[in-house]
């Protein structure tokens, strides 16, 4: 069984315990900038709902998810003058997971412009 810890530093966000330089609000879901951004315009965007990663997520919670992460590529991209995004999601320690607190990274994509590690 997955457990939440209640004091990730995104639920910290989310209470606002600890600032943040948030760029989107819905009802669901926030998103923030990435305080150490693989690429210019690197974005977290972070579910209000409580859930350590995708693998616990409610499911029914998913479509109004990535509604916003398609919003927010798509702004990104914009406001970045970029070429593409990606989108990053990790799921657990061994794939990459270090804030357990499920969200999506959105960073905007220049030619030729590789990620910094
Ligand atoms: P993960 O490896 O997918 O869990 O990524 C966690 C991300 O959170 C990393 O890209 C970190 O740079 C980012 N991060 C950690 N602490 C903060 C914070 O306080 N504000 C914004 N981003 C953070």
């Amino acid at each position: 069984m997955s457990v939440y810890d209640t004091n990730n530093i995104f639920a910290k966000i989310l209470r606002g315990e600890i600032p943040s330089h948030r760029v989107y609000e819905d009802d669901a879901t926030i998103a923030f900038m990435d305080v150490m951004p693989q690429a210019e315009g690197h974005i977290l965007v972070v579910p209000k709902a409580a859930s350590r990663n995708l693998l616990d997520a409610d499911a029914t919670s998913l479509p109004a998810l990535i509604t916003a992460v398609q919003k927010i590529a798509v702004a990104a991209k914009e406001a970045f003058d970029a070429d593409g995004v990606t989108i990053m999601q990790f799921n657990e320690a061994p794939a990459g997971q270090s804030v357990f607190h499920l969200h999506f990274h959105v960073i905007p994509r220049r030619d030729g412009i590789p990620l910094k590690p």
